[in-house]
């Protein structure tokens, strides 16, 4: 085993470098005061509202929403199973979960039935947290109930907003007061960043892997460097490669081509380099000399892409060398130590005879739509109920954590985030990340997945 079989690559929490999750509104309640068609309201969608009966497990749970320029994301806490009885009891308890995971807490009641035991015990409960709760009096549907909205003042979670879910009344103001409880969102970490221009590459690889023979393969069958540019480091080079009717700027090529570097600088070239080179890249590939058993430093490379984050290419260059018995014990090879990048396209080329290269892009597109690849809330939501149901967490120390919904948190590379009441072993993780790609692809990306368990 070598340490990378080891390592636990793309479970860990989010770090600085991963995009933060949208804020998240839950909306409480009990059964029939319109929680339903309040979110059907909010994320704009005319669909029929499902009765809203207790015990009733419906397919929704989370969605994309949006109100003036501030995305959030919306989860309908009446999805979630209790296994508690007594309605007051039940509705409580999604109160508690939602007072777990959400920024801010959307609480609605039914203005023209006045305040019931459930609706006491959910005030009980958000009252005992310190999220920010907006209070929507529903059902207002004219200026007769106006009076009734301003009952719910007793309640103590502050000023009641009338609204009526069904008809759009007063959802502004409502969605007004919920956007100003957001916390401060950090700005200019769109993720989308950099979308724009030529799909970037890295070329990486040990010395004398054929780097250089791959590029001056590749620019020569299609007869175009288009274009070089300086890159933003010292001395890197960037070409715009025409390939497959697609330019791609190829990062820092200078270090490959440059000679003199196999002199003295190779080493350095190959740890230094590779760092700055994807820190611009979308997609690397990884290029490996098939002459040779699979080194270290090979397996360092790849540690490096997904450190960094980046879309996969496994490229084994010098296939023409390789004769049965050696092309045996390497793909043992590869299956003993890049298990963990089974995900990553493959292809085996050699730049001396141009065998295969013409597979090397389709490899590259597969790797960066997979980077890029988006599952909406709504959809991934439905999708990890019927998981969770077919295989729940394991229990860890007596307890059974639930995972209450889950958001994209971003893309490149695809970022999840699971909103749980308690920790997720690793392996459990693993499983869905093994299942999201079954399901999804994501393919030529690391994926991932951290939790958010919220005291
Ligand atoms: P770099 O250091 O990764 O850029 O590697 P180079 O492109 O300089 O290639 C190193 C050596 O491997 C050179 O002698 C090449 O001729 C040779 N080489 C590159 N690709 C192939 C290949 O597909 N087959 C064979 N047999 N030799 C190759």
């Amino acid at each position: 085993m070598s340490d990378f079989d080891n390592l636990d690559v793309g479970h860990e929490g989010a770090d600085a470098a991963e995009p933060a999750a949208l804020p998240v509104v839950a909306v409480v309640g009990r059964p029939n005061v319109g929680k339903s068609s309040l979110v059907n309201r909010i994320i704009g969608r005319r669909e029929a509202v499902v009765e809203d009966v207790p015990g009733v497990t419906r397919d929704r749970v989370a969605y994309d929403a949006q109100w003036q320029n501030t995305k959030f994301t919306l989860v309908d806490t009446g999805g979630w199973e209790s296994n508690l009885s007594g309605l007051a009891a039940m509705v409580a308890q999604q109160a508690e979960y939602a007072a777990q995971t959400a920024d801010v807490i959307l609480f609605v009641v039914d203005a023209t039935v006045g305040v019931t035991d459930a609706d006491a015990a959910v005030t009980r409960v958000l009252r005992s947290t310190k999220r920010p709760v907006v209070l929507a009096a529903n059902k207002v549907d004219g200026s007769k109930q106006e009076a009734d909205a301003l009952d719910l003042w007793q309640l103590g979670v502050g000023e009641p907003y009338p609204i009526s879910a069904l008809h759009g009344r007063g959802t502004g103001d409502l969605l007004d007061a919920l956007v100003a409880e957001f916390p401060e969102q950090p700005i200019g970490e769109d993720d989308d960043e950099g979308e724009d221009g030529p799909p970037r590459i890295a070329l990486l690889g040990r010395p004398n892997v054929g780097k250089s023979s791959l590029l001056n393969r590749l620019a020569d069958e299609d007869r175009v460097v288009v274009d070089s540019v300086a890159g933003t480091t010292r001395d890197a080079v960037d070409e715009l490669v025409e390939l497959g009717g697609r330019t791609w700027k190829f990062i820092d090529t200078a270090g490959i081509r440059r000679r003199f570097r196999n002199l003295q600088g190779a080493d350095y070239y190959a740890t230094m380099r590779t760092g700055t080179a994807l820190e611009r890249a979308e997609i690397a590939v990884v290029l490996m000399d098939v002459s040779e058993p699979l080194a270290e430093q090979d397996i360092r490379i790849v540690e490096q892409v997904l450190e960094a984050g980046r879309g996969l290419v496994l490229a084994f260059n010098k296939w023409d060398v390789l004769d049965d018995e050696r092309r045996i014990y390497l793909e043992k090879e590869i299956d003993r130590q890049l298990s963990r990048v089974a995900w990553a396209p493959r292809v085996n080329v050699s730049a001396k005879t141009g065998r295969h290269m013409e597979k090397l892009v389709p490899a590259i597109e597969t790797s960066l739509s997979g980077w890029n690849q988006r599952i909406p809330t709504g959809q991934l939501n439905n999708w990890l109920k019927d998981l969770v149901a077919a295989t729940p967490p394991p229990v860890r120390g007596g307890k059974q954590p639930k995972i209450l919904f889950a958001t994209q948190a971003g893309a490149r590379p695809p970022h999840f985030v699971l909103f749980t009441t308690g920790f997720l072993e690793d392996n459990y993780r693993r499983f869905i990340e093994r299942r999201l790609r079954e399901d999804f692809g994501f393919e030529g990306s690391p994926v991932h997945i951290s939790m958010r368990i919220r005291e």
